[in-house]
């Protein structure tokens, strides 16, 4: 029988989380000739997220967790989560429902045409978002297609399930800086794209703000373009020169007009 991972980064989720919980349960019991693995990894929650799983992994031995000592970032959750993953195939998932588990079932058709070593998912549009995210964020999306080489896609979620082989190429990219949605495209293989009406939260806010976003963003841009080294190099050579030329000036000035200018 095969087993499937599947990853689940929590952070602050105590609302989210029952529902996730029966929704993934649902979809599950509709696969049965697969055994799963849930690894829910609190990210540092500071509400009730850790105890809920604690009590829900008592009672249900398809649910592991792994617990943050602090808020290390979704990113951190998901690598701790590939790591743990023993699964031949695994999913990375968030627990709003914001990325459907009802879509899996296609998920692992795809995997087991054995034309694909991973399915991702993309939503097409993103309603519900405040407009000022999604003018940025299409920003963002169209500036690094511009100057990364990654296939970057538009409304691509971390939402995807994968084979071993993808799983493990992927966690021996040891990085700190994380970018998931570059780090998939980089490492290559084969990947079906699913796509999805945007779905709004179940519980709860977004985790994420302008300010974390926008770091965010300069991460996958650092991470997955060489134009701002390349920028700056060319900004540090253009002020090498003017102080340089101005060098001269003052050299020139004071042997001609003699005395000092300054
Ligand atoms: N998340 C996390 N750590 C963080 C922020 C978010 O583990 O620092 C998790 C969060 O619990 C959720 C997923 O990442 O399962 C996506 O977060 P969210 O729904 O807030 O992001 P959005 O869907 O608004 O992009
Ligand atoms: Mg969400």
């Amino acid at each position: 029988m095969k087993q499937i991972s599947i990853i689940v980064p929590c952070f602050n989720e105590q609302e989210a989380l029952p529902l996730f919980l029966q929704e993934i349960d649902r979809v599950c019991k509709g696969l049965s000739e697969y055994e799963f693995e849930w690894i829910f990894v609190d990210d540092g929650s500071r509400d009730g997220t850790l105890s809920l799983l604690k009590e829900r992994a008592k009672e249900d031995s398809r649910i592991k967790y792994i617990s943050f000592s602090r808020n290390f970032g979704k990113e951190a959750a998901i690598y701790a989560g590939l790591e743990a993953a023993e699964g031949d195939y695994t999913a990375v998932m968030d627990a709003d429902l914001q990325d459907p588990p009802g879509l899996l079932p296609e998920m692992i058709e795809a995997l087991e045409s054995g034309d694909y070593d991973s399915a991702a998912t993309r939503r097409v549009d993103r309603k519900g978002e405040p407009p000022i995210r999604s003018f940025f964020a299409r920003m963002f999306y169209r500036l690094i297609r511009k100057i990364s080489d990654i296939d970057i896609v538009d409304g691509a979620r971390d939402f995807r399930l994968m084979n071993r082989k993808m799983k493990d190429a992927i966690v021996s990219m040891t990085e700190y800086n994380r970018f998931s949605k570059g780090i998939f495209g980089w490492v290559g293989y084969e990947t079906k794209w699913l796509e999805y009406e945007n779905v709004e939260r179940t519980h709860g806010e977004t985790k994420w703000n302008f300010w974390k976003l926008f770091l965010y963003s300069l991460e996958g841009i650092v991470a997955f373009s060489t134009t701002p080294l390349a920028l700056s190099s060319v900004a540090g050579l253009f002020f090498c020169l003017i102080a340089f030329v101005m060098i001269i000036v003052t050299i020139i000035r004071q042997l001609t007009w003699g005395g000092s200018a300054y």
